[in-house]
């Protein structure tokens, strides 16, 4: 990996204490640059999330009517919505809970 002192832009030798071009301190670049384990457990952890992020998105926000187990469908073949005696729809809460204690659970797994 290239470093670049962060004062003058000039590539410099991973271990010179001073950058030869402007003389500024260098201890501090390496910790600025992750290394190649943390970019990858990063990634990893991105897909992870990604993974959870999708498991919630497709969750449908509110109950959909269900007749023998199947979603029941308005002659438009859209899905139709369970609602509250004032025409309110109710929100799927049991189901998101559910996700969101899942995803809980897998986001512990990728904690280190
Ligand atoms: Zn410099």
């Amino acid at each position: 990996m290239k470093l670049y002192c962060p004062n003058c832009g000039e590539e410099i030798p991973k271990k010179d204490k001073f950058c030869k071009y402007c003389g500024k301190p260098l201890e501090n670049l390496e910790s600025a640059h992750y290394n190649e384990e943390e970019i990858i457990r990063t990634v990893e952890n991105g897909y992870a999330v990604a993974a959870i992020l999708t498991d919630i998105i497709t969750t449908p926000l509110f109950k959909i009517k269900q007749k023998d187990g199947q979603p029941m469908l308005n002659e438009e073949g859209i899905p139709e919505f369970e609602a509250d005696k004032n025409g309110v729809k109710i929100l799927n809460k049991d189901k998101m809970i559910k996700i969101i204690n899942d995803s809980q659970d897998s986001v512990e797994k990728y904690k280190s």
